[in-house]
């Protein structure tokens, strides 16, 4: 995917547009796999809130991923996208029983993550298998609001409580094929997801039907070249070795499962604006793009650092610009940014565009959502159209006068 090719998708299909790298995907999916070699039942489970175009999930599964998923309607997309229900997990966090009998009705294994859910489903269906989330309290690193794992998080069943889920187990007689952790996003210490995976190991001796231990996810991925990231092989190695001897000593062959979102699909995108206006003030250069924290909204958001690139003059003598999007309100993309020198009609690429960028996107200051384009073959594929105006018109349903006015 070069910038011609990147530029080509802009002239037929306009910008803003996602695009993403079908290798990528598949590259990050065999660096995983192959880090995890000496594992001998390995499945990794893609995190479908990470950018869950159905094509996308798709190219995924066809790679022989499962889907993790949490809400319904995340499982009904994988569904869509041809994923077999019994290759999709549901983890949910404080969601309905009705939703997880639903879901459980389609065939999907459900994930439980507290003691109120945990009993209700067993007193239902005892002869369901369910997953159990743990929350070992360990705190894998990154931003406060996607650190899952410390004491006060609202995810998963304390590690404290194991008492009170055995408790339940034996009184409702079901069925715990599989204990679960996921600790957040951002390992950057192995060894500290490894002393949480002890915990997990620990807590896994307790139940002796599982099929599998599912370790989470939260790989960081490097934003920029030289960019500290999981160093996916070392874990590999160790997390693998353990787990063999873990499983030979629990005496049942047992599958190594992780959920990963942004390791899989977080390089594989770029996003591509169009410079408006280029507006130069008393204290900095402004690059003024056609999109906003509406299409993009992790820089405000999370305070993530995505590269910039202007693919339309990229050998350019740098400059330092603020990026900044065209939202009524504060949205900065980027700030003091050395960027090959701006023209307006230039176009700029966002790196790491692939996950969490489209699937937080909305329609605030009533514009459309992006195209989303995906580069597989050598080809662009067009696999979401843009919006348009009867989009933003639609589920509205006027009041008698006005309808009346507009007809
Ligand atoms: C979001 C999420 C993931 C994926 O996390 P990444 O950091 O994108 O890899 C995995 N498992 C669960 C339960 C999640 O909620």
């Amino acid at each position: 995917m070069t910038n011609k090719d990147l530029l080509r998708v802009v002239q037929e299909h306009d910008s803003p547009v996602y695009v993403y790298n079908a290798e990528t995907i598949t590259r990050q999916y065999k660096r995983l796999t192959s880090a995890f070699k000496k594992v001998k039942q390995l499945r990794l489970n893609y995190a479908v809130k990470a950018l869950s175009n159905i094509s996308v999930l798709q190219h995924i599964h066809g790679l022989g991923a499962g889907l993790d998923t949490v809400s319904i309607q995340e499982v009904r997309l994988g569904l869509a996208s041809g994923c077999p229900a019994d290759r999709i997990i549901f983890t949910p966090n404080g969601v309905s029983l009705e939703e997880i009998e639903s879901v459980s009705k389609m065939g999907v294994q459900i994930n439980i993550d507290n003691l109120s859910i945990l009993e209700q489903f067993g007193t239902k269906y005892p002869n369901i298998p369910v997953c159990i989330r743990i929350n070992p309290h360990v705190m894998a690193g990154g931003n406060t609001n996607i650190s899952v794992g410390h004491i006060d998080s609202k995810f998963g069943i304390s590690i404290h409580q194991v008492p009170h889920i055995l408790r339940i187990v034996e009184n409702t007689n079901m069925n715990i094929n599989g204990i679960h952790m996921h600790t957040g996003s951002d390992i950057l210490d192995i060894d500290v997801f490894l002393y949480a995976s002890e915990i997990l190991f620990d807590t896994a001796k307790n139940f002796p039907n599982l099929d599998f231990i599912d370790f989470g996810s939260g790989f960081k991925v490097p934003y920029k070249t030289g960019d500290i990231e999981t160093n996916i092989e070392e874990l590999g190695d160790k997390l693998g070795t353990r787990f063999n001897a873990f499983a030979k000593a629990y005496g049942k062959p047992l599958t190594l499962t992780f959920e990963p979102g942004k390791f899989l699909v977080s390089e594989a995108g770029k996003f591509l604006v169009n410079v408006n206006v280029v507006k130069q003030t008393t204290s900095t250069v402004f690059a003024q793009v056609d999109s906003g924290f509406n299409h993009l909204i992790r820089p405000m958001l999370y305070g993530s650092r995505h590269e910039i690139h202007n693919i339309s003059n990229p050998n350019g003598r740098e400059r330092f610009y603020s990026v900044v999007g065209y939202i009524c309100e504060t949205d900065t993309f980027a700030n003091n940014r050395r960027i090959a020198e701006i023209s307006e009609g230039d176009i700029l690429a966002f790196s790491n565009a692939g996950a969490y960028c489209f699937t937080m996107a909305s329609n605030y200051n009533s514009r459309y959502r992006p195209a989303e384009v995906l580069w597989k073959d050598g080809e662009a594929h067009l696999i979401r159209k843009r919006e348009t105006f009867e989009d933003l018109l639609h589920n509205q349903i006027p009041l008698k006068e006005l309808a009346e006015v507009t007809q």
